[in-house]
């Protein structure tokens, strides 16, 4: 037997972590066993399903390597291939049409709600062969409703479920549409899956589905539900907490090789390791030692481990995921000369990539602009003269070394010995780079090199000459 798993979303969001725990997951346990990935994609709501999230959809998994052996296959081309077993299920008696009214429906829900029963429907069409010309639903035929749907979930073990709460439910909609348990039913069994591996989310609909599988004498897939992933709040993680959506990762410049290593956490460990590369999870990975507790999502976890890949990286690799991150932020990588030096060395220094990008930033050759409310916090007489004696010493002919540049930090400290140390290292900070943060000073200028530092320093000593004669003038 061929193990068959699948990815099934439905594209109605971007996909969050727990999607992405439901791929790999799945897609390990098909490579473990040399078997088949496929992917599904569920666009049967026609309201809130969206082209774009389809293309997210397929750019997330290439861009983690979860890549997939059948497919992409689309509900919403298979109508043909539902209706023809809807039809086949009308024919064998395994399901019926529904006419009831909206209003017969809400008062027998009414009713049930009195006497504090399951909503479930009476069965009133159930045996009665009515040929109105009027809207209907189809509802399949349950068996008796004494049975109860027994399953041997990987995770939860032994589920049972009594049959008398599924009742006679909707495999088919007023509008002709079918639902997405018989989709996922006929399609579970069409396309040969062995292993659906999903959400808890999930669970309540485990039974109609087995019930389905079973009149049609299909066979039942192993079922293997995952537990709830809970955000940072504590609350159940969904498509629209920012935080858990891929695009937030992405545009943070997380790394592929971190986002699976965390996801595969999520869940399931093997002893105290932390670090699984690829080949590591396939090989250790293991289906039946998921943890059914729900599991937290720990943000510092997820950027110590970016961390990790990202210092272990090759500079040509790394220079493949900053690419992206350089031209959103429309920093342009030839205007920094000694980029490669730069990146090798804030990439040990850094949770993230955009991080990188962002010290980059400092080196790119460009007029300051001054933030003017900022300035009244660092411009005085003082710093001024700070600016101009700096410029002397490092305009004399140095060779362009740290220890060197630390000296002359030194120098200027001791020099101005009366201004307080922290508005020496600050305002020198700001004049050089317009930021009120950067990593440390002498390396800042280092990486700056001799001539950008000269011609910045110059620039905002012209800066603060104008800035005391506007307000002379005013
Ligand atoms: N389309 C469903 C979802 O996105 C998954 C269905 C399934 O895995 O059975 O939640």
């Amino acid at each position: 037997m061929i193990i068959k798993t699948r990815f099934a979303p439905s594209p109605t969001g971007f996909l969050h972590i727990g999607s992405i725990r439901t791929a790999l997951y799945s897609w390990l346990y098909a490579r473990q066993n040399n078997g088949k990935f496929i992917l599904r994609i569920e666009d049967t709501d026609i309201n809130r399903t969206n082209s774009k999230y389809i293309n997210h959809i397929f750019y997330i998994l290439e861009w983690l390597g979860l890549t997939w052996d059948e497919g992409p296959y689309y509900q919403s081309s298979r109508y043909d291939f539902y209706k023809d077993i809807i039809n086949l299920m009308l024919k064998n008696d395994l399901a019926y049409k529904c006419f009831c009214s909206i209003k017969r429906l809400s008062n027998l829900r009414k009713n049930y709600y009195k006497n504090s029963e399951k909503n479930i429907y009476d069965g009133f069409c159930r045996n009665k062969q009515f040929n109105y010309n009027k809207p209907y639903v189809i509802r399949f035929k349950n068996t008796s409703y004494r049975d109860s749907v027994i399953f041997n979930d990987i995770v939860y073990k032994k589920i049972k479920i009594s049959n008398m709460i599924l009742g006679d439910f909707i495999i088919q909609r007023s509008n002709g549409k079918p639902t997405y348990n018989l989709c996922v039913v006929l399609d579970d069994n069409n396309m040969n899956i062995t292993h659906v591996i999903r959400g808890n989310d999930h669970i309540n609909n485990t039974p109609k589905q087995i019930k389905i599988f079973e009149s049609l004498q299909y066979n039942i897939p192993i079922y293997c539900h995952l537990p709830m992933i809970l955000d940072n709040n504590k609350q159940k993680m969904s498509k629209r907490s920012g935080l858990c959506n891929m695009e937030y990762y992405i545009n943070n410049g997380f790394l592929p090789e971190a986002i699976l290593n965390y996801v595969i956490r999520l869940g399931w460990s093997y002893f105290n390791e932390e670090i699984f590369s690829i080949s590591k999870m396939k090989y250790l990975f293991n289906l039946n030692k998921i943890n059914k507790s729900p599991c937290r999502l720990d943000n510092k976890k997820m950027l110590w481990i970016n961390k990790y890949y990202l210092s272990s990286l090759k500079y040509k690799k790394l220079l493949i995921y900053l690419k992206p991150i350089f031209e959103k932020k429309k920093i342009s990588i030839n205007a920094i000369d000694n980029i490669s030096e730069i990146i090798s060395y804030f990439c040990s220094k850094t949770f993230l990539l955009s991080e990188i990008v962002d010290y980059c930033n400092l080196f790119v050759d460009k007029k300051i602009n001054f933030n003017y409310k900022k300035v009244k916090f660092y411009v005085s007489i003082d710093i001024y003269d700070l600016l101009v004696f700096f410029l002397k010493k490092i305009s004399s002919n140095i060779v362009w070394n740290l220890i060197n540049i630390n000296n002359l930090i030194k120098l200027s400290l001791l020099k101005f010995n009366f201004l307080n140390k922290k508005i020496i290292f600050k305002s020198l900070r700001f004049f050089i780079t317009g930021k009120e943060e950067t990593p440390n000073l002498s390396i800042v200028i280092y990486f700056l090199k001799k001539k950008k530092t000269i011609l910045r320093i110059k620039n905002s000593i012209k800066y603060i000459l104008k800035y005391f004669s506007n307000i002379i003038i005013s």
